[in-house]
């Protein structure tokens, strides 16, 4: 079979940090599980702004373009505070997003068992949860023109920021949170607000329509907005997929991403459109928080975004399910030990270094394996 084409692009920060664990998996998958990973990797952000004055080279976009999956760390810091707008340092993942067509969006709030106290919410109404966000990324009121601020005079000034969605956009990413709820529970709750917005009446009937015509195995629910946002954190266990607008899901995915606890356990992923001859999709994977200037370099990040990022990628742009199955065990045997970085350290619990988290996780991926 032919390998599996990775580009790693570690960033900047804890980017860089986090992304040295995920090697030590690659490589070992790659060595000893013989998975044949190609891995290159690559400039991003700040690191690219340094060694080639933009927040991404022409020929680390075209590796990009060229892989299977793009692993990005995290980018951005104070070093580039005054750097030209065009070429700071998240230029380059809009770049990428761009560039790789990624309208989709997942975001993943699940609740290890051992971490459950650390949340917001009562651990009985977390505890073991497990939803998944699928956001549209490329479209919504973040991108429609018109999009301005205009001087009315007298004192007075108007901003417009303008809601769009064609059929087709609506279309595709319901398309892909069905998909992933046919791998899950085989639920899609759509959350718009029908009821006040015109984009919200079209996301209902097109996602009605692409569900009765090819998805009618999975349960479908509507839900206003307002109340889904209620629904999120009265009883979030009650939801499998949400499917949602770009401003909505942008909300949404952050207030479920407290309902587990920590930033530095959250992963992403990005998705593209299918192609039709291949089956291929491009992808980016990465972890939610950004390059934690405040810690950087101190060796004490959290790994388990970025780990949990490739756990992802494992599974969406390599359906190896089984193996992303064993490395979220992994991460949540080594939490089951006690084995904690500072920022979910609490009392008689073992704290280590980045380095060290991701030995642990490791070594449990490998007994798990054996
Ligand atoms: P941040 O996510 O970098 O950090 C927020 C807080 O959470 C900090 O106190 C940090 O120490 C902590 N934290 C984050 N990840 C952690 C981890 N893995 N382990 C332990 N603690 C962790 O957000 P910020 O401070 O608002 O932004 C810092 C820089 O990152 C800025 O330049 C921002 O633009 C950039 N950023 C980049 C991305 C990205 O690359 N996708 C996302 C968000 C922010």
């Amino acid at each position: 079979m032919a390998s599996r084409k990775l580009f790693l692009l570690p960033g900047d920060g804890i980017g860089v940090e986090s992304m040295a664990e995920v090697k030590k998996i690659i490589a070992y998958m790659d060595k000893e599980l013989g998975l044949d990973f190609e891995c290159e990797e690559g400039l991003v952000g700040g690191a690219a702004y340094d060694a080639h004055g933009t927040a991404i080279s022409e020929e680390d976009m075209k590796r990009a373009l060229a892989a299977d999956a793009v692993l990005f760390g995290a980018v951005g810091g104070p070093k580039w505070a005054k750097v030209p707008y065009e070429v700071r340092p998240e230029a380059g993942l809009l770049r990428l997003r761009k560039d790789l067509g990624l309208f989709a969006n997942l975001r993943p709030a699940i609740c290890y068992p051992s971490l459950a106290s650390a949340s917001s919410l009562k651990r009985e109404l977390v505890d073991g949860l497990d939803i998944l966000i699928v956001r549209e990324l490329t479209g919504g009121v973040y991108f429609g023109e018109p999009k301005e601020i205009i001087d009315l005079g007298h004192g007075q000034k108007r901003a417009i920021d303008t809601q769009i969605y064609d059929t087709y956009e609506i279309d595709r990413i319901a398309r892909v949170a069905f998909d992933l709820a046919r791998t899950r529970k085989n639920k899609v709750t759509s959350l718009e607000k029908h009821n006040v917005m015109k984009t919200g009446i079209l996301w209902n009937e097109v996602v009605t329509e692409v569900h009765d015509k090819d998805y009618k195995d999975v349960t479908l629910e509507h839900m206003l907005a307002d109340s889904g946002g209620m629904q999120l954190v009265r009883a979030p266990k009650q939801f499998d997929v949400i499917v949602t607008d770009n401003l909505f899901g942008d909300i949404f995915s952050d207030i479920a991403a407290m309902l587990t606890g920590s930033l530095g356990m959250l992963p992403s992923a990005s998705l593209g459109e299918e192609d039709k001859k291949t089956g291929k999709r491009h992808a980016l994977y990465e972890p939610v928080h950004g390059s934690a200037p405040d810690i950087a370099g101190k060796g004490i990040a959290n790994p388990i975004a970025m780990i949990a990022s490739l756990a992802m990628c494992l599974r969406y742009s390599f359906l190896m399910g089984a193996e992303a199955d064993r490395l979220e065990k992994a991460i949540s045997a080594v939490l089951d030990d006690g084995v904690r970085t500072a920022d979910i350290y609490s009392e008689g619990m073992k704290k280590v270094s980045t380095g060290e988290m991701g030995d642990a996780i490791l070594q449990k991926f490998k007994t798990m394996v054996a």
